[in-house]
């Protein structure tokens, strides 16, 4: 295959997502490959920001009610607009919270240890936040997460294999918390296969999408995934800290929140202002406080982008895009020490490219210099992340031509092999 200059602008003029590049505001011109980590600012955004700062300059307290989108309804009607992301019904989707304090919320709720049931499951590999979490829950219930925390290893610290998380599936297992999409290698799990595995021993089970929404498609509904949850500002494009969502499957929709606060109530019974709790009977039970509408309103414009693109066609041009991306690496960079080290399956791998190279910190560096946007993750990797909406193909030549210039004149050596704080 010739996958030169041409092949890159042959498939970027095919492309029926590429209207959407010019959505968005590309920071400096450069070539931004770090949409999984912060994903970048769009018009539409902008305008939804804009949108309910005014409802609040305007309306001011009754803004919770009036108004094209009040905010008494935003986290439900955001809920609705993810719901197809993730295969699921309108019903069974909140935007709430973040992926840790969700996480919270879901491991108080689902995880009730029984005598000889009173472990949770997770794996070596997830992000360091889930982690800490489940071993807090496992604390505020009196137990030691030395012993109850069970982490799934990692034969080669990159990728987990579906038989040896089922192995793990032991009968003193309550709760399973794995990520749909490793966060370092982009290895997608087998959901369909674990959830099934799960509840055929009576586990429950539920998935961390930071990853994976907005980048490829989810079916929890079908495959009966127990619970979900996420943040918004990586694949979804909400800005920093913007609110994250959760999924409950609806069988379990008559599940006390473990956390409970007032904007879990049932919508008509909430102002009663009652001291008894009557949650809603959708996923909307497992908020707390008062949403956070200004950093929930860039949702409005990102997501309603999603609903335009579909997630089908968003999964088909990224598979594309980290295709070609492997295809080029190989070709230009392969006496230049680095190693692809995400699976390369169209069915395992995510949305990036995780590399790792002994100077993987400088690297980035060297790139940042020259123009490309990357993520370092220590101790040697570099993530790369074409997205769908608004990278290009010429975006991965013009990379792979850069970083070929970064090894060849050994630019990278000008820095310091060592991360900065914030990496
Ligand atoms: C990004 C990410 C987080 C971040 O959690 P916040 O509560 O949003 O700060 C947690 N877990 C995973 C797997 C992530 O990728």
């Amino acid at each position: 295959m010739n996958i030169d200059r041409t092949y890159a602008k042959q498939m970027d003029d095919k492309d029926m997502l590429k209207h959407f590049r010019q959505e968005f505001y590309l920071p400096n011109d450069a070539i931004y490959l770090d949409g999984n980590s912060l994903g970048l600012l769009s018009k539409r955004a902008e305008q939804s920001v804009e949108h309910m700062v005014n409802t609040w300059k305007t309306y001011a307290i009754d803004g919770w009610g009036s108004g094209e989108d009040p905010w008494f309804y935003l986290s439900e009607k955001l809920g609705a607009l993810s719901a197809p992301l993730i295969g699921a019904h309108a019903a069974e989707v909140i935007a709430t919270g973040s992926t840790t304090t969700n996480l919270h919320q879901l491991v108080a709720t689902f995880f009730k240890p029984e005598k000889k049931r009173n472990k949770i499951l997770a794996d070596e590999l997830n992000f360091p936040s889930d982690i800490y979490a489940l071993q807090s829950q496992l604390q505020l219930k009196g137990l030691d997460p030395d012993t109850h925390l069970v982490q799934v290893p990692s034969a080669d610290q990159h990728t987990l294999q579906t038989g040896d998380i089922i192995e793990q599936m032991t009968d003193d297992i309550a709760l399973i918390v794995l990520p749909s999409v490793l966060y370092r290698s982009g290895q997608i799990l087998d959901m369909k296969t674990l959830t099934a595995a799960a509840h055929e021993r009576g586990i429950l089970i539920g998935f961390d999408l930071c990853h994976s929404i907005g980048a490829i498609p989810h079916h929890l509904s079908n495959w009966d995934v127990d619970f979900a949850f996420w943040c918004t500002y990586k694949h979804l494009n909400g800005g920093p800290g913007s609110v994250g969502g959760l999924y409950v499957n609806e069988k379990h929709f008559n599940k006390r929140p473990g956390l409970s606060g007032w904007f879990g109530s049932d919508k008509e019974k909430q102002f009663d202002m009652a001291h008894t709790f009557t949650p809603a009977a959708h996923a909307g039970a497992f908020q707390i406080g008062t949403p956070h509408i200004l950093s929930a309103a860039p949702l409005l414009g990102a997501l309603e982008m999603f609903s335009e693109a579909g997630i089908e066609a968003i999964r088909e041009k990224s598979l594309h895009l980290t295709d070609y991306l492997m295809n080029l690496i190989d070709q230009e960079l392969r006496d230049d020490g680095f190693t692809i080290a995400n699976p390369k399956a169209d069915h395992e791998r995510g949305a990036h490219i995780f590399l790792e190279h002994p100077e993987a910190a400088r690297i980035c560096k060297a790139l940042k210099q020259d123009g490309v946007i990357p993520d370092y993750r220590e101790p040697n990797g570099i993530r790369l992340a074409p997205v769908a909406l608004y990278n290009t193909f010429d975006d991965v030549w013009t990379t792979v031509t850069i970083l070929k210039r970064i090894m060849r004149e050994q630019r990278y050596l000008q820095f310091e092999n060592k991360r900065g704080v914030i990496a």
